[in-house]
């Protein structure tokens, strides 16, 4: 069973307001609606938190590498092209649908070597553990765009996309925070074998060698006479390196762009918005005013033009059995909050 996460923070006090007070206070919501108004960093965070050089290192390293990406020697075309299915692979299947819409928010049932089949491409897209990316987006969810909201734009654009990542937040790495967000998670063997240490990195690590061997695999097959170790480093740098920025971008997206730009279907408290560039960057992940408004859904298009592929897909396997209770979009309680 998931933890259930209270829907929101306290209740704000219902005081009646006349003339100036009543405007100010339009002005005040209208502002916290554009995204306008700014909070500090959450409170697990001071001057004094330490700087996690271990998520530091591995992302400045990455990113030096783009460069390389515009060499004669890195660049190919079917690098390129193997972005998206990389992208799908990976982040939507292995994020969005394993990480997110199944171990967040269970809006899905399937057998446990499918659940760990989807966790372990989540883990291969190099962003956490299974375990604390959960904790972090429930928090996110019981507190979003609100103290201690983990990554919210109010604080700035960058932190809400990467910056958050790099500091110590006391919110999200005390033992209790684990208690309290992902005892589920943290009571399944191998997610807590993944916790543990750096085990969920040298999963990441054993599967880019997994790539770098079919690269000289699939090189001494197709590559040219004498071009079999560029193949083959062409071939790891377009499906691990640059698949991995890529899907860290478009993920990360979600927690900024998509609290920033879009459009909103439902009254919700937050500033989710539905982004529809990053909807189709992430196959779907971008509908995140639909998803805030309905959480446990694991439908996040709602409207017929809100592709989702990564429902589409979920959809497509609870046809053939592997997945159960496909939960879709509560109309009623949303027709309640359409705006
Ligand atoms: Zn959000
Ligand atoms: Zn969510």
């Amino acid at each position: 069973m998931a933890t259930e996460i209270e829907p929101t923070t306290e209740p704000r006090p219902q005081i009646e307001l006349t003339g100036t007070d009543a405007i100010a206070k339009d002005i005040h919501v209208e502002q916290e609606r554009l995204g306008k108004k700014r909070i500090p960093r959450p409170e697990g965070v001071n001057e004094n938190s330490k700087i996690l050089w271990s998520y530091v290192i591995p992302v400045a390293f990455f990113h030096l590498l783009i460069p390389l990406a515009f060499t004669s020697y890195f660049f190919s075309w079917w690098g390129v092209l193997f972005l998206p299915i990389g992208n799908y692979i990976f982040t939507s299947m292995g994020i969005g649908a394993g990480y997110h819409r199944l171990l967040t928010h269970r809006g899905y049932d399937c057998p446990k070597w499918f659940e760990y089949t989807l966790a372990t491409l989540g883990v291969c897209s190099f962003q956490d553990s299974p375990a604390r990316w959960v904790l972090v987006h429930r928090v996110h969810h019981q507190h979003s765009d609100h103290q201690p909201d983990p990554h919210t734009p109010h604080v700035s654009g960058y932190w809400s996309h990467m910056g958050w990542m790099f500091v110590d937040n006391t919110d999200l790495s005390k033992a209790s925070a684990f208690d309290k967000y992902v005892r589920d998670l943290m009571r399944d063997k191998y997610y807590m074998w993944l916790q543990r240490g750096l085990n969920w990195v040298w999963v990441y690590v054993a599967h880019a060698l997994v790539f770098l061997a079919a690269g000289f695999g699939l090189a001494f097959l197709l590559a040219p006479e004498g071009g079999v170790v560029r193949f083959a480093y062409q071939f790891f740098f377009w499906t691990v390196i640059m698949r991995t920025l890529y899907t860290w971008h478009v993920t990360w997206a979600i927690n900024s762009a998509a609290h920033m730009w879009g459009y909103r279907n439902y009254e919700t408290r937050e500033d989710s918005r539905n982004n529809w560039l990053f909807a189709l960057l992430t196959n779907g992940e971008g509908w995140h005013n639909n998803h805030h408004a309905d959480p446990r859904s694991a439908q996040h298009g709602h409207r017929w033009w809100e592709f989702d592929m990564t429902y589409l897909t979920l959809s497509l396997l609870e046809k053939t059995g592997l997945v159960k209770n496909l939960v879709r979009p509560n109309n009623s309680a949303l027709d309640r909050k359409t705006l």
